[in-house]
């Protein structure tokens, strides 16, 4: 069900101490940002060996090659050899960081991903994608490197703000509604609260890593997991240009309503079944306010869309729950019709 280097842990110390012993590295060095320093290397500290910890600031404005300039300084300055690990502990930032980081210092070093948000566990955290945010491009410098082992633990999750978690909900539903009409169905009769997070990851992972293996480097199947984001990116980027920022998932309930919207209109989701998933989702999310005169420019930014090919804009539609279709061609004026519609639900 999991590949083989990630692990869904109860007890995070003693699996990642035996992991640790079997591989004898040569020297350990941990990244964490000051809330993971807080909250979650504690929770980690006693599974490890004497080490040096490397701490950055928090924030997405932090994913920049300066950040990583500073990490490798303090890689240096310990003289970490090619059998040295770097451990990442924390969210979707520090992993794409530090694992490009990790990555690239003397032409690779393993890493070890101990992802500390929903978000990075049910997301981010697979499929050996690392990158760092460059200039305004997101993710615009990067490889592809797996890391030596993830180490999922749900018990992060209690002191992860209530907001951080809904965010990373927005994929789990999303995984849920592209491949499992059973897991939607159980998912959509508990609120967030309720939700049972390791059965959730665990899924979420299984198949996303079944995805990623099929399609390693984007060129088909992975494509699905591009569902809500379509749209759910060009809201996120506009309000994020307009100093209105959301938070990702936030933004992804609002292209799964937007694109789903498409879907039924298009005859592929039925209007049960799209009523269905808005409603909970707006349960959930609430509804983001949006200005109609700005959906010209929304519908703009999905034409920019890194996923698109030559002018037209590529989405993933919901055919039907559990299922989805690639590379269905959307016009301008459907993007803006969703919006209209998302609005007036
Ligand atoms: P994402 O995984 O969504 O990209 P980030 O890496 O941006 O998330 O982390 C979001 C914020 O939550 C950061 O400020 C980070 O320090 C903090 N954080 C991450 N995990 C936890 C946790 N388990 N407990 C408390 N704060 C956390
Ligand atoms: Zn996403």
């Amino acid at each position: 069900m999991l590949p083989d280097n990630v692990l869904l842990s109860k007890n995070p110390v003693q699996d990642l101490r035996v992991f640790l012993d079997k591989k004898k590295y040569s020297e350990v060095a941990v990244l964490v940002d000051e809330n993971i320093h807080r909250f979650c290397y504690p929770l980690i500290e006693k599974a490890l060996p004497p080490h040096r910890v490397i701490k950055v600031q928090s924030g997405e404005e932090q994913k920049t090659l300066d950040t990583c300039t500073a990490i490798w300084q303090e890689m240096t300055d310990q003289a970490l050899d090619r059998h040295a690990v770097l451990i990442v502990i924390g969210g979707g930032v520090l992993g794409d960081m530090g694992g490009f980081c990790a990555a690239t210092y003397k032409r690779g070093i393993d890493f070890i991903l101990i992802p500390t948000t929903l978000l990075a566990q049910a997301d981010a955290s697979i499929g050996g994608k690392l990158a760092v945010d460059f200039n305004n491009f997101k993710n615009h410098i990067g490889v592809f490197k797996l890391p030596a082992l993830t180490l999922l633990f749900s018990g992060f999750f209690k002191t992860l703000p209530l907001a951080e978690l809904r965010s990373g909900f927005a994929e789990v539903i999303k995984h849920a509604l592209i491949s499992d009409k059973n897991m939607w169905d159980e998912i959509r009769t508990k609120s967030l609260e309720e939700q049972d997070w390791d059965r959730l990851v665990l899924h979420s992972v299984a198949y996303k890593s079944h995805v990623v293996t099929e399609d390693p480097t984007e060129k088909g199947l992975r494509k699905i997991l591009n569902a809500g984001h379509t749209i759910g990116h060009a809201v996120e980027s506009y309000l994020l240009a307009s100093g209105n920022r959301i938070l990702h998932g936030e933004a992804i309930a609002v292209g799964i309503i937007s694109e789903g919207h498409i879907a039924r209109t298009r005859g592929l989701l039925s209007q049960e079944s799209f009523q269905q998933i808005a409603d909970y989702l707006f349960k959930i999310f609430g509804k983001v306010k949006l200005d109609k005169n700005t959906f010209d420019q929304i519908a703009a930014l999905a034409l920019q869309d890194k996923k698109n090919k030559g002018n037209k804009i590529l989405c993933v539609l919901q055919d039907g729950i559990g299922n989805a279709k690639l590379d269905c061609e959307i016009s301008l004026d459907e993007i803006k019709d969703a919006l209209n519609s998302y609005m007036s639900l």
